[in-house]
């Protein structure tokens, strides 16, 4: 899954600048819980404020930058990051278009905060990305593959027509991680991404990032941070840190066993549909073929019915029953609930990192039982 040029990232991300620390240094990151710091006289210091800097961010905005081959703005939160581009990014009188099938706060935020400012936007299903023309636009959001349908778009068309169009290519990366799809080498000016997920990966702290390859962009987004005062905490930057350097680990036996988990669900009598990219036969296939690494962790299940869903969900000894996905322990949930546009019956399983073959043969039982009642 991943290639030659990430496993080198990887492993400089992971061994950090440490061959020119001071013998003695720690090797792992320190926590900095604080507010202020040393300043006599001259304000000429890598550190002055604490809402402006802190060196436990540094560190693990330099190992999320590595990885990204950009500079990395962490937020303390996905959506303190996407707030952060949509308000730096849009001015009065700009469109935008945002998917109508991602992430619903990313939604949110333009109706209810964006658009009273007088930014317009047209929503585009995913999959409708591909044909749409960019013209008049000032700023594209992508979010692929889509959460919780599994939508794919084409990132590098996207891209072209964005750059034709003179508008800005967002993409929300959160699905796959920088290991998994790189859309700034495909041709996006912003990734962003909620590191609560599979980045940090053990379902015990949020954040967020935005990356870039363009320094006037970086700078405006972290002049917002400063200013709006969305800004980390310390122990949280830590945790996410120590959760990116599994990162690969991780992600590696999640997809393994989504693939394993995938056909299997879709062969089965209990279930009425099943979304993955990796399935030949999902619509998102060729696309996620040319510009995903490996097909994900994410996989949507429609049972056909709510009952039957929350029945599979209940019988599963290993998944918890949880929003959020991308954790350690698998976990899954019933979208409609939330009023996601997707069938009673559809359930988005997040795929953990238990041994693959004890995973399946739970979610096999599961199975079973939906079939038996
Ligand atoms: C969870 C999520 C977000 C928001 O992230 P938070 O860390 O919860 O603020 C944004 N985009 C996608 C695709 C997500 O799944």
């Amino acid at each position: 899954m991943t290639s030659d040029r990430s496993k080198e990232l990887i492993a400089r991300m992971l061994h950090r600048e440490m061959r020119d620390a001071a013998p003695g240094a720690p090797l792992q990151p320190t926590i900095a819980p604080t507010s202020a710091y040393h300043l006599p006289g001259s304000t000429d210091a890598p550190h002055q404020y604490g809402r402006w800097s802190n060196p436990t961010w540094t560190t693990l905005e330099a190992a999320i930058g590595r990885l990204e081959e950009a500079e990395a703005v962490s937020f303390p939160s996905g959506m303190a990051a996407i707030a952060a581009v949509l308000f730096t990014q849009l001015r009065p009188g700009d469109h935008a278009v945002l998917p109508n099938d991602g992430y619903a706060a990313t939604r949110a935020l333009q109706e209810g905060h964006l658009a009273p400012y007088g930014v317009e936007t047209t929503f585009v299903s995913t999959p409708a990305m591909d044909d749409m023309s960019f013209e008049g636009s000032r700023l594209i959001w992508l979010e692929t593959p889509s959460n919780p349908t599994l939508d794919v778009c084409d990132i590098a068309k996207a891209a072209t027509k964005a750059k034709a169009a003179g508008a800005l290519l967002v993409v929300d990366n959160t699905t796959m991680t920088p290991l998994g799809q790189r859309p700034l080498d495909l041709g996006a000016d912003i990734v962003v991404a909620s590191d609560t997920k599979a980045l940090s990966g053990h379902s015990d702290v949020l954040m967020g990032h935005v990356a870039s390859r363009n320094d006037a962009i970086v700078n405006a987004v972290r002049n917002w941070r400063t200013t709006a005062g969305a800004i980390p905490g310390p122990f949280e930057a830590f945790l996410a840190h120590r959760g990116l350097e599994t990162l690969e680990l991780r992600l590696e036996r999640m997809c393994e066993t989504a693939m394993r988990l995938a056909p299997l669900l879709a062969d089965h009598p209990a279930v009425a549909g099943v979304r993955y990219p990796g399935l030949a036969t999902d619509p998102s296939h060729t696309v996620a073929l040319r510009q995903m690494r490996g097909f994900g962790f994410l996989i949507g299940v429609d049972f056909g019915s709510a009952a039957a869903a929350e029945r599979f969900i209940a019988a599963a000894a290993f998944l918890r029953a949880a929003t959020s996905f991308g954790g350690v322990h698998s976990s899954a949930e019933r979208r409609a609930r939330w009023g996601d546009a997707v069938s009673d019956g559809f359930v988005r399983l997040s795929v953990g990192c238990e041994p693959t073959d004890v995973l399946v043969a739970d979610i096999e039982a599961a199975l079973q039982t939906v079939l038996e009642r």
